[in-house]
């Protein structure tokens, strides 16, 4: 489907940064992935990394998957040691190590700061302000004949300050 071999990519990685000591997890495209790049989906029977498949519209497409695998690769990484493996300083420091930097697939210059998503339709809303308590009009008019219904309230999912969240919360 691509010209961008996902495996390889995961092989480069592990050579030069993690001394090859990486079992090869799942590697696969999401094409429903919009408001991050990638991440990572810890399973300790099939741990998985998937990558937005929009990255390949973009131009640097080989750059930004590149960095893509390697930052979920240090989740991976923590995570098999056993790890805390968010966001923390152990992760920044091998982020740094590595030279990975982190694509925000939120454009800079965007005005919208707060990102919202419906979690029955799946719909993202871009706005300037925090919503309160607002619900998702779609999905009001579908199931709930255009009046306001608690049920499909927006949940906030990114800030500006807070970018796109990369981790499967483990089930
Ligand atoms: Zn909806
Ligand atoms: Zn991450």
């Amino acid at each position: 489907m691509s010209r961008i071999d996902l495996e390889q990519v995961f092989f480069d990685w592990n050579r030069t940064g993690f001394k090859s000591a990486l079992p090869m997890p799942t590697l696969r495209w999401n094409s429903r992935l919009s408001t991050t790049a990638g991440r990572f989906i810890p399973d300790r029977r099939e741990p998985v990394i998937e990558v937005a498949e929009y990255l390949l519209e973009l131009e640097n497409a080989e750059e930004l998957v590149r960095d893509t695998i390697g930052h979920e690769m240090i989740h991976y990484w923590l995570w098999m040691k056993r790890r805390p493996y968010g966001h923390n300083a152990e992760f920044y420091k091998k982020m740094e190590e590595l030279g990975v930097s982190r694509y925000n697939p939120v454009p800079r210059h965007r005005p919208f700061k707060h990102c919202y998503i419906c979690l029955e339709c799946d719909q993202r809303i871009w706005v300037r302000k925090r919503l309160k308590g607002a619900a998702c009009a779609a999905c009001c008019n579908q199931y709930a004949d255009g009046r306001y219904d608690s049920r499909y309230k927006l949940k906030l999912a990114e800030t500006a300050e807070n970018p796109a969240v990369d981790l499967e919360v483990p089930a």
